[in-house]
């Protein structure tokens, strides 16, 4: 989350396109489209603005209706902050709680570009952990992931813009990352982005600088991906932001924030009255589709030709397998299709092509992730068993349809 959705601009005084300032473009370079010279050009908002009300005319009085002044959400975290005392009662009043959101996002970027890393409208997922801010150096499983070994960036300070390679409890104890509960999150999305295939020598955290880091922000921690076309980009943020949510929520609203924490069990913390903390772990989702698929994609020559293959693991890939008849007879066709409803029957997602050479259809399959293709053949037809074949050694086997299942699941 950011702390407040205005961005710097420069124009361009020759081809007038604009740019956000923001790392790679500030106002003593060369326009990045035509090379002419750039000029500040202030201040943008972020937010999509809008109105609110059934349009009927150009004016207001027109209309009769009365329509407001609105902004579509830049992020997705206010909705839980709004609901704040609705979903602590879910938790029957008791801390910690997270609450998790995935929806879209707007932004009113002044140059979408780069893929899927800068767009207007993109899908965010965000994670509102409240705890104690007594609590913050007690996380219940900080056990499960203290020796996780990350990538740290550092920020100001000793060391400040030094890499360290250091466990995660390390990282606490010294004081790098701010506390068990921030050093906790971080270690799951590094966990997270490694688990679903992003290679853990592309992956590293960087610590926000202070101009950077909103002034309520404890620490703020970015992961970042080495994207071979565009460097190192933010793909989650991690954020320890104190009460400063809850308590402006609270003082514009008049609405009460705050939770009757109870006494801990070593009898250390008092009952009181506390305005929660709150860790935010907020996820870019196409940013991390990106950083997926290219990672994934490789070229290999096979014989004369080149194939493409996207290594997507298995409970990644959309496709689980593709049913194929060997050739395209009506016998082996009828068989591939009820191999192929068996397996939908089964909740599996399969694909069925029946059009051009085998060796056409393992390729289009390579190409978009699908870990398994199957074969029906003439020895199908005799004996039930069919050629399975695994995308990335090209090794064939032969099983029995019945097994077919197992083997995709397994895989
Ligand atoms: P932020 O609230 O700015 O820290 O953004 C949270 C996450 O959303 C970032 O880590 C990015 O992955 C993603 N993100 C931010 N802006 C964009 C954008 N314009 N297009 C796509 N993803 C974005």
């Amino acid at each position: 989350m950011r702390e407040s959705f205005t961005d710097q601009a420069v124009v361009c005084k020759h081809c007038k396109s604009f740019f956000r300032v923001a790392g790679s473009v500030n106002v003593s370079e060369k326009c990045p489209e035509c090379g002419g010279e750039l000029d500040a050009a202030g201040a943008f908002n972020l937010m999509f603005q809008t109105r609110i009300g059934v349009p009927k005319g150009d004016s207001d009085s027109n209309s009769g209706v009365k329509k407001s002044e609105g902004y579509l959400r830049p992020e997705t975290a206010q909705g839980i902050f709004l609901n704040f005392q609705r979903l602590l009662r879910f938790n029957r009043g008791k801390l910690p709680f997270g609450i998790i959101q995935i929806g879209k996002a707007y932004r009113n970027e002044i140059s979408p570009r780069k893929s899927l890393i800068r767009l207007r409208e993109f899908t965010m997922g965000e994670a509102e952990v409240f705890v104690d801010p007594r609590e913050k150096n007690n996380h219940p499983r900080f056990e499960d992931v203290k020796d996780r070994m990350l990538r740290l960036v550092l920020g100001e300070g000793e060391g400040g813009g030094e890499e360290e390679e250091k466990s995660v409890g390390e990282a606490v104890r010294s004081g790098i990352i701010v506390n068990e509960y921030l050093g906790y999150h971080i270690a799951k999305v590094g966990e997270f982005l490694e688990r679903i295939g992003i290679p853990r020598d592309k992956l590293r955290f960087r610590q926000h600088l202070r101009e950077e880091m909103a002034h309520y922000a404890r620490d703020c921690w970015d992961a970042e991906f080495l994207s071979e076309r565009y460097g190192w980009m933010e793909i989650v943020g991690v954020a320890d932001r104190g009460d400063y949510d809850l308590s402006a929520h609270a003082s514009f609203s008049n609405a009460d924030m705050s939770v009757h924490a109870q006494a801990d069990a070593q009898g250390e913390a008092e009952p009181a009255k506390l305005i929660p903390h709150v860790i935010e772990p907020s996820y870019g989702i196409d940013r991390i589709f990106y950083a997926l698929l290219e990672s994934s994609l490789y070229e290999e020559q096979v014989g004369k030709e080149k194939r493409k293959v996207l290594r997507l693991k298995s409970e990644m890939a959309p496709i689980k397998a593709a049913v194929f008849p060997l050739l395209n007879r009506d016998e082996l066709k009828k068989k591939a299709r009820e191999v192929f409803q068996k397996l939908r029957d089964a909740s599996i997602f399969v694909e069925y092509d029946d059009s051009g050479s085998i060796g056409r259809r393992y390729r289009r399959q390579d190409e978009i992730g699908t870990p398994y293709c199957i074969t029906i053949d003439y020895e199908t037809l005799e004996d039930d068993t069919v050629t399975i074949r695994e995308r990335d050694t090209m090794k064939q086997v032969r099983v029995a349809i019945a097994e077919v299942k197992d083997v995709l699941v397994k895989g």
